[in-house]
């Protein structure tokens, strides 16, 4: 019998190490390179608003095949030099398979296993889909009490839990992403002494709800989370409403979640495409057009996905987050 944050963090590091994540789901950057070239210059914005420190820390957690930060420092390169020049290069993966991917994408990158052996000094992070893949908790209200979920020989298994604060119906689950929580709290705190700004984007509710969001994708299609452990990539909605007070109470500023489709909108998503498409065959000035949809849209992942953004608090409001 193991608990579930036991079981998914066993499943997603064997998932991680062995297969190629790509073949089973997509991600915004692996959609358009708009996205990550957006999120660079996001990043560049903050560095500005920052007094343009220098050296300063630009970090990505959960690079994936590299591809967002790769769009992200040929944007930076050419529209703010001097932040390309300043900046050194950290990436937070735990996927030996995943980390050769990204150095030959991204050479000169230093790597760390988690964001707490990042060098002091003042941070840019970008983290896209990281968070839904870290280890949640799930309890169950029975009765006037709660249970906790374990996984065993394949099936949900409850023990006795102590008391939780959260609202739920009798037999309804509630998820704690007590990770995702804890890496906010300490990045939270480290931005709030040492400066900087990080951006989280992923997919999940506003405000904490009760519901058991674990789920597996497997040649694109949903998969039993519990079966075959690291055959396939298990993620959690994100709790963002958690994490929002989690950084609040350590003395970060939050801004969000606001949802993907407004915030890319208000960076620029469709004047980007649009300038990109037109230097474009038409066959390819279409499918970026497409690919801008894809991201913005409410219907497809502009509404379900969220950005959030810890911040130093002197910071004025970034971009993006502003009418
Ligand atoms: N950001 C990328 C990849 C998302 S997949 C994109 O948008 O395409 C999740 C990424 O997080 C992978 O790179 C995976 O190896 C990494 N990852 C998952 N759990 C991790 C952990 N606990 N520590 C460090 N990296 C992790």
């Amino acid at each position: 019998m193991e608990r579930l944050d036991a079981f998914m963090a066993r499943a997603n590091t064997a998932y991680y190490a062995a297969q190629d994540p790509f073949a089973d789901f997509t991600t915004a950057p692996e959609i358009s390179q708009v996205f990550g070239e957006l999120l660079g210059l996001w990043a560049a914005m903050q560095w500005q608003a920052m007094g343009a420190p220098s050296p300063v820390i630009l970090a990505e957690a959960g690079p994936g095949r590299g591809t967002l930060m790769a769009d992200a420092l040929r944007a930076i390169r050419r529209m703010v030099p001097d932040f390309a020049a300043a900046l050194q290069l950290h990436l937070v993966e735990n996927s030996p398979r995943l980390r050769t991917v990204q150095a030959a994408k991204l050479p000169g990158a230093i790597w760390h296993d988690t964001l707490d052996t990042l060098p002091r000094g003042p941070l840019l992070l970008l983290a896209n889909e990281f968070l839904d893949a870290l280890p949640i908790r799930q309890f169950v209200r029975r009765g006037s009490g709660w249970a906790e979920r374990y996984v065993a020989d394949g099936a949900f298994t409850e023990q006795p839990a102590a008391a939780l604060d959260r609202a739920a119906d009798d037999g309804e689950v509630v998820e704690v992403d007590e990770v995702a929580i804890t890496l906010t709290t300490a990045l939270a705190e480290r931005i709030a002494a040492q400066g900087g700004a990080a951006l989280f984007i992923d997919y999940g509710p506003a405000t904490s709800a009760p519901g058991d969001s674990l789920q597996a994708l497997r040649g694109g299609t949903a998969a039993n989370p519990l079966a075959d452990p690291g055959s396939a990539d298990l993620t959690a909605h994100v709790d963002f409403a958690a994490l929002a007070q989690a950084a609040r109470s350590v003395g970060a500023a939050v801004h969000g979640p606001l949802p993907q489709g407004l915030f890319l909108a208000r960076l620029g998503l469709f004047q980007r495409t649009g300038a990109l498409a037109r230097t474009q065959q038409p066959a390819t000035a279409s499918r970026l057009l497409e690919s801008a949809k894809r991201l913005a849209e409410p219907d497809q992942m502009g509404r379900l996905f969220k950005v959030l953004a810890v911040c130093h608090p002197a910071l004025p409001l970034p971009a993006g987050f502003s009418e």
